[in-house]
């Protein structure tokens, strides 16, 4: 064994060693991949082998099917057979809601480029022999689905790793990982020591104990899981011997089941409800290829509804049940990426279907470390989506439903019960007894709407019990005063001598004066954003940024990477030490000024002006701002205050008739405003013109601030697409995202987000199209639930383009 490399990768299954290919694709050959036993000797052994392009994030769904199309090149380049069948498949739908929800599906795929054709039951039926048709109302093909043997795979990315120069060591079990001084990692085996620059946790089923190893607790959890193989049946002989092909697969949502031919047999695999947890706290590290008991009794509710939906499974044998453990996140995709705080540490683990995200994995892995970028949009599996807030507990109960839930619809308006409520500010009790309805940002319960008694979510495609609703908090805000809880934003404090000048390289922005805020988009270096905030100068108090909650550690994790050495900046991530309010409307400047002593009028307190003042009795920092788009000031408080900031604003707005909204009227109130948001209309894959945040980057200042000469160039090209908004002719249901954007006949764009503007009264989509097609207004159309409705773009905000009540 080698005694330094440049790469580490611990892990010998289908990740780690897709992880190592792909480094060694890229040109880093002095790579090292170290596994404890035989490879694929983690989960990977023993699974199905099914693969598939859908996935409920495009993103994913586009690495899905590169991994996919991989097969073919690892199984050239190692010789290594991957026993690829690409059967294609159906996808079955039992209610018309779950076919609503395939629909969109099909939609996606028009942009990603998978090909999936809505088919009806009968034609299901001609395409997979054992599925009777009454008992399902619909259905989707898929020509990209099939199914291949896990140990090929895996043999053949480590032997195309090989033939790339990469180093392969089995029963090589890594016992620690210690950091050196210099910032090396010493890699501790059973064998002696490699010491690396970067290490890769593609530890599987071991994970956790590898992230332990250098004191980090992931969020994953293994579960166990269940198929069985049927004896032979005549009905897949017959089929074989008509059509001369394999039956194929299949997906049974509602059944929760998938099914597929395994020699002259078939493959039914199933995410029960009661599921069952593996190795909570510690995975053995004696477990290797064994399998777990299997328990009938757990899936027969769901082999039950499969023996009807596929009647011929009635009339055969069960040769076996495979029952063995596999590892999930809370969301159930992937973790990726490299570790805040640990430099050079990184993570490719949760990854639950190996087999059809592993060459995805491995691709944005290796582009990251070797290019400083994953070159596409992972956000759905980077690691930094959790912070410290996942605990095992939290985790355990998110794992678990997920679980159950793999299958379930996922209504755009359900929010998941599990794990629930963990972090919570002092105004919950309070907002709840108002009727509050609670979303969750980052682990924080966050107000989505107020409930009328006896009113609740109807979980639906379509609007729903809210609507009226939400309409109303939107009337409050609009006509009068809404009071909103807006602690879920990130808060940061950078503080030291060096902090303007820090700022003024890591953002895009022009560094606003004293006691004034400024929009800040901040970009990496090739011109794309990273991320988009508040930044405000609270002069010998330091800067304060105020931005996307669930991207908080994501953004430490960026800030923390281009600190200076010499200690001059300092930056903090406020988290739940600071908590927030909003107020907003026409009466927003005299509920204020009612509930404060200080001068807020327009003079005093202008546009964009930021400072401290008490509220009632609580000390506040209060910056006039309003993501609603009206006259409205964000207000940030010590969670001690909060309560009595809050109970002194609603005091004073009882006589301009305050009311509560949520972020559902919050979404409704910025969709007129054209206002895009965090991981929807921005994300690391759009430059700043193409995103319409152009007009907030200082291209002329003199501070070379990080993308600075790509943003440059996209602005002197144009830039490829253009973020647009567009009204649309729907009638009970809008958009939520994700959708495509059709333009004289031809998918060209896709929705980033909408809903319904209760103020305006009109269906809102912003999505993004070529730059080409970016000024027509008319010939566009948005598909929503199978169904094109016209749409046109609405180029100036639909409420107060002129800004006269943001600025009154
Ligand atoms: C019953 C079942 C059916 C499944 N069906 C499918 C399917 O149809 N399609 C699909 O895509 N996925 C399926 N899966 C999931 C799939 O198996 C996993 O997604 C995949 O195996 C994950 O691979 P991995 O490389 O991350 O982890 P693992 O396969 O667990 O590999 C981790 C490796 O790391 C090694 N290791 C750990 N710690 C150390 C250490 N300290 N030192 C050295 N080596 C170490 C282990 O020995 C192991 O070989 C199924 C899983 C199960 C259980």
């Amino acid at each position: 064994m080698k005694s330094h490399a440049k790469v580490v990768v611990i892990g010998g299954g289908v990740v780690g060693c897709s992880v190592l290919f792909h480094l060694a694709r890229h040109g880093w050959t002095d790579v090292v991949l170290l596994e404890r036993d035989e490879l694929t000797s983690g989960s990977t052994w023993h699974a199905a082998g099914g693969m598939h392009t859908i996935n409920g994030d495009p993103n994913v769904a586009k690495l899905q099917k590169y991994t996919i199309n991989l097969y073919k090149e690892i199984e050239e380049l190692s010789g290594q057979a991957t026993g690829v069948h690409l059967t294609g498949g159906v996808l079955l739908a039992a209610t018309e809601a779950r076919l609503d929800w395939l629909r969109g599906v099909v939609a996606k795929g028009r942009y990603l480029g998978i090909e999936l054709e809505e088919i009806s039951p009968k034609e299901a039926a001609e395409l997979m022999p054992l599925l009777d048709p009454k008992q399902f109302v619909g259905a989707v093909r898929n020509k990209e689905d099939g199914h291949l043997d896990p140990s090929g795979v895996t043999h053949a990315y480590a032997k195309a790793a090989r033939k790339l120069g990469a180093e392969v060591e089995r029963f090589t079990k890594v016992e620690d990982i210690v950091r050196r001084a210099d910032g090396m990692w010493r890699v501790i085996t059973n064998k002696g020591e490699v010491v690396a620059e970067h290490v890769v946790n593609a530890g599987g089923l071991w994970a956790r104990e590898v992230g332990r190893m250098v004191g980090l607790e992931l969020p994953v959890l293994a579960m166990e899981h269940m198929y069985l193989i049927t004896e032979d049946m005549p009905e897949v002989a017959a089929w074989n011997a008509k059509t001369g092909t394999e039956i194929i697969h299949a997906v049974d949502f509602d059944g929760e089941l998938y099914l597929r031919q395994e020699r002259g047999g078939m493959l039914m695999g199933t995410y029960e409800k009661a599921n069952k947890p593996w190795s909570e706290f510690q995975t053995p590290w004696n477990f290797g290829h064994e399998l777990l008991a299997p328990d009938i009794d757990r899936i027969a509710p769901s082999l039950e509804v499969g023996f009807r939906h596929f009647p011929a499974f009635q009339n055969t044998g069960i040769k076996q049940i495979i029952n063995g453990p596999f590892t999930f996140a809370p969301d159930g995709n992937p973790l990726v990426g490299p570790v805040r705080g640990l430099p050079g540490f990184w993570v490719a683990c949760g990854v639950m279907a190996g087999f059809s995200q592993g060459g995805g994995v491995g691709l944005a892995l290796s582009n990251w470390m070797i290019e400083g970028d994953p070159g596409a949009d992972i956000w759905a599996m980077d690691v930094a989506r959790y912070g410290d807030w996942a605990t095992m507990a939290y985790t355990n109960a998110k794992v678990r439903e997920n679980y159950s839930k793999r299958f379930s619809i996922r209504f755009p308006n359900e929010e998941l019960p599990a794990g629930r409520p963990l972090k919570t500010t002092p105004v919950y009790d309070l907002l709840s007894a108002k009727g509050a309805q609670w979303g969750v940002a980052y682990g924080l319960e966050v107000p989505l709407w107020y409930a009328p008694e006896g009113v609740k979510d109807e979980f639906s495609w379509r609007r729903s019990s809210d609507f009226t609703q939400v309409a109303r908090e939107v009337a409050t805000v609009r006509d009068g005063v809404g009071l909103s809880e807006i602690s879920s934003f990130a808060k940061y404090k950078v503080t030291g001598e060096g902090a303007a000048a820090w700022l003024d390289r890591m953002l895009a922005c022009k560094l606003p004066k004293p006691g004034r805020m400024t929009l800040a988009p901040m970009l990496k270096e090739d011109g794309k954003l990273i991320g988009d905030f508040t930044l405000a100068n609270l002069d010998s108090e330091g800067w304060f940024l105020a931005g996307s909650g669930i991207a908080e550690q994501y953004h430490m994790r960026w800030f923390e990477k281009h600190l200076r050495e010499d200690g001059s900046v300092r930056i903090e991530a406020l988290g739940a030490k600071l908590t927030g309010l909003s107020v907003a409307g026409p009466k927003a400047r005299d509920v204020l000024a009612k509930a404060t002593r200080a001068d807020v009028s327009n003079a005093a307190v202008p546009f964009m002006a930021i400072g401290r003042m008490d509220i009632g009795m609580a000390p506040c920092l209060v910056g006039r701002v309003s993501y609603t788009g009206d006259l409205g000031y964000e207000i940030w408080v010590a969670p001690e205050y909060q309560r009595a900031a809050f109970q002194a604003l609603m005091a004073a707005g009882e006589e301009f008739g305050i009311g509560l909204f949520g972020s559902r009227a919050l979404n409704a109130l910025r969709l007129e405003k054209n206002y895009g948001s965090w991981a929807r209309e921005y994300r690391p894959i759009y430059g700043p013109l193409e995103a319409g945040l152009d007009r907030f980057v200082a291209y002329g200042k003199d501070a070379d601030f990080i993308g600075k000469a790509a943003a440059l160039a996209e602005r002197k090209q144009g830039g490829k697409l253009r973020l647009r908004a567009f009204i649309v002719d729907a009638d009970d249901a809008d958009v939520i995202g994700d959708e495509p954007i059709w333009f004289d006949g031809a998918v060209r764009g896709w929705v980033t987000s909408g809903g319904y503007a209760h103020h305006s009264k009109k269906s809102v989509a912003l999505g993004y199209v070529p730059k080409e097609i970016a000024d027509e207004s008319d010939g566009f159309e948005i598909e929503l639930l199978g169904k094109r409705h016209a749409a046109r773009m609405q180029a100036a905000p639909l409420f107060d383009a002129n800004f006269e009540r943001m600025r009154a």
